[in-house]
């Protein structure tokens, strides 16, 4: 696939879609099925967009100027084509009245699922409004747009201007000397004599380090600066964003932008988001309160006084000066028991073992140009990049490929993910399925010459996380292409793959491929006792973050007008979130100027996606846990209830399926509780 062939197959691509969407349009009620109705509305782009996906995950893993340059030629093409079509208002009228007839309640479940969903994001996406409407939209649109680069642009802008110039060395005791050296030399650049300069990028070491409390205090301002100061303040872009997105949302019948986002989603209403999310907060509240009772103890301890307030400026001072048994187990212990190999092999035992799967991996070839493939191999777009077969244990068949790219080089995009390249048509009648194509792609520790590679706990997390999704993507072979993984709810995609990280904490688990690399000895079972350990009480304050966005970006998108509308953003936020704060001495800026998440990468009223899928998947391991880690019949329930259903029915009737109860917040919470 070369750039210059992608654009050759582009216009083809476009002239097929227009001609299969022409076709559609012109579609009669009484001649109606659903081959040449919705089966044609899933298959009219099809080429056009499995053609972009090639590109864009070219142009993710190569550093190839003229892969780039096709990739937007390829996107401004085809905006500019979406956007001349004349024929989708009737398109949808075809697709509304198929939609109300008889023959549409004889299909079966997944296509009249299928159905239900088309419809449903007609109605999401308001075709349905007055010409004056449309264009007050598309204005909205177009100022949103502008809104959220500014926002964006604001974050990147970071701190700004802020400096801090000091001229007596006392005020910096406690910085290493070459951290010393550094800042004279930059006080020197800027002019100043016998003087430090103190930068955003090295106040954090100040706030870590430095003994004088007076000048961690000045230093702080530098640390919080980003999306609070001058002209790249975020908090009247953050007001004039919620305002739009309220219009929009209620132009189209919605009570707020949450309830219309939550269209669709496993959780069906914002509220209902909203109450896990309480629900979820009030149950932390005993952690949470025992954690800062003991936080304070130590701080005062570390103060030589009884504190009741403390200051932001002194936490990452405080805690670097605690002694190490207090810090938490040391993840770097493992490290010599993680042969990358071992670990990368370990996995795919694991995971053939549970869901009666076989991976065999095939030699692959990278060419230059004008070199022949041999018959036997599979070309890559790297010399590193490897490729495995995916076959089901008990019938023989092949059920998909991935490629594994896993360690960084310039030019490639990160820090992981996995997506389907391919889904595989179907089985029909006469022939049996096709097998799907995906990648996994990482950025892990690379191999050194001359040193055993090795890999970090973190490393293993990345791996297991994104092999999750990659099971997700290969295994589901329903009645129709767009229902394998990303067919699911936006709200249950992360659940395979925070499901399948428990396992990277199980001592069963470990056992299975962590060796000492010099001694070949097994991992200590007290040191895999301890990693269990570590996770069963994982970090709070990670897990109280996250409901903390949460809650913020759901009130944020829900009740704008009542309680933030005229008002100062931090004082707001603070209000909210009162009952689970630090006693912080003095008001501190509120996290929502700088989180783009829900503002520009997609999660708008959808910081609850990342808690709710947790919940998920720690109930869905609570089987695991109680029938074994490694029992292979509740990995072929799990493959045929969740992996094997992608997005044919819905994310609840699986979970239901498989639990066989109704999720409960009990689980993760547990791993919380003191
Ligand atoms: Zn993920």
């Amino acid at each position: 696939m070369t750039p210059q062939q992608a654009l050759i197959d582009l216009e083809a691509a476009i002239r097929e879609a227009d001609e299969r969407l022409n076709t559609l349009a012109a579609v009669t009620l009484e001649r109606a099925t659903f081959d040449n109705t919705f089966l044609a509305y899933e298959q009219a782009e099809e080429n056009l967009r499995q053609l972009q996906g090639y590109m864009r995950h070219l142009s993710n893993v190569t550093a190839s100027p003229a892969i780039q340059q096709a990739v937007t030629a390829i996107s401004a093409r085809t905006s500019a084509h979406h956007a001349k079509r004349k024929n989708t208002e009737q398109i949808k009228q075809v697709l509304m009245q198929a939609a109300k007839a008889p023959w549409v309640q004889e299909l079966s479940p997944a296509k009249q699922l299928f159905i239900r969903r088309i419809i449903s994001k007609f109605e999401t996406e308001g075709r349905s409004l007055t010409p004056a409407q449309r264009q007050r939209r598309a204005a909205i649109t177009m100022e949103l747009h502008h809104l959220t680069s500014q926002f964006t642009e604001n974050i990147r802008q970071g701190a700004g201007s802020w400096q801090l110039v000091i001229h007596t060395q006392s005020e910096l005791h406690g910085m290493p000397q070459h951290w010393l050296q550094q800042a004279a030399r930059a006080a020197a650049q800027a002019g100043y004599t016998n003087a430090w300069l103190i930068t955003p990028a090295t106040a954090h070491d100040v706030l870590r380090l430095c003994t004088v409390e007076d000048t961690r205090r000045r230093c702080w301002p530098g640390t919080v600066a980003t999306g609070t100061r001058h002209a790249s303040d975020n908090e009247p872009v953050l007001h004039r964003i919620l305002e739009l997105r309220h219009e929009a949302a209620s132009m189209l019948g919605y009570p707020n932008h949450a309830e219309m986002k939550a269209h669709g989603r496993m959780v069906k209403d914002a509220e209902h988001a909203l109450s896990l999310i309480d629900d979820l907060l009030a149950k932390s509240k005993p952690a949470w309160d025992a954690y800062v009772a003991a936080e304070m103890k130590r701080f005062s301890q570390v103060a030589g006084k009884q504190l009741t307030t403390i200051n932001p400026w002194d936490v990452a001072y405080y805690n670097n000066i605690l002694p190490p048994e207090q810090k938490g187990f040391d993840y770097s212990k493992l490290t010599p028991y993680l042969q990358a190999e071992n670990c990368i092999q370990g996995m795919m035992a694991i995971w053939s073992k549970l869901l009666g799967l076989r991976f065999e991996e095939r030699p692959t070839s990278y060419l230059k140009p004008g070199q022949e493939l041999n018959e036997n191999s599979i070309e890559v777009w790297h010399p590193s990049v490897r490729f495995f077969n995916v076959y089901d244990t008990a019938t023989g068949s092949l059920l998909g490929g991935f490629y594994l790219d896993l360690y960084p080089r310039q030019g490639k995009g990160g820090p992981a993910w996995c997506m389907p390249l391919r889904q595989g048509n179907p089985a029909t009648a006469d022939t049996p399925a096709e097998p799907h194509l995906a990648v996994l792609l990482a950025n892990i520790t690379p191999p050194q010459a001359g040193s055993p590679h090795l890999l970090s706990h973190y490393d293993l997390h990345t791996l297991h996380h994104e092999f999750g999704h990659l099971m997700h993507h290969l295994l589901p072979h329903g009645e129709l292409r767009s229902q394998g993984s990303l067919g699911v709810e936006q709200d249950f995609l992360e659940v395979p793959s925070q499901l399948q990280e428990n396992w990277i904490w199980e001592p069963e688990a470990l056992a299975t491929f962590a060796y000492h690399h010099e001694t070949g000895a097994p991992l200590p079972a007290e040191l895999a006792e301890q990693i269990a350990a570590d996770r069963r009480k994982s970090p709070l304050l990670d897990h109280m973050h996250l409901l903390w966005m949460a809650k913020l970006d759901l009130e944020l998108h829900m009740f704008y007008h009542e309680k933030f509308k005229g008002r100062a953003l931090d004082a707001a936020c603070a209000e909210i979130l009162a009952p689970w704060q630090m006693p912080w001495s003095v008001p501190i800026p509120t996290r929502m100027r700088t989180l783009d998440h829900n503002i520009t990468k997609g999660y708008d009223a959808g910081m609850y996606i990342y808690k709710w899928t947790e919940v998920l998947s720690s109930e869905a391991f609570t089987r695991f846990r109680e029938e074994g880690v490694m029992n292979p019949a509740t990995g072929a329930a799990y493959r045929r209830d969740i992996l094997d259903k992608g997005g044919s029915t819905p994310a609840t009737e699986q979970f239901r399926t498989f639990l066989n109860r109704e999720p409960d917040t009990d689980a993760l919470i547990q791993r919380f509780l003191p």
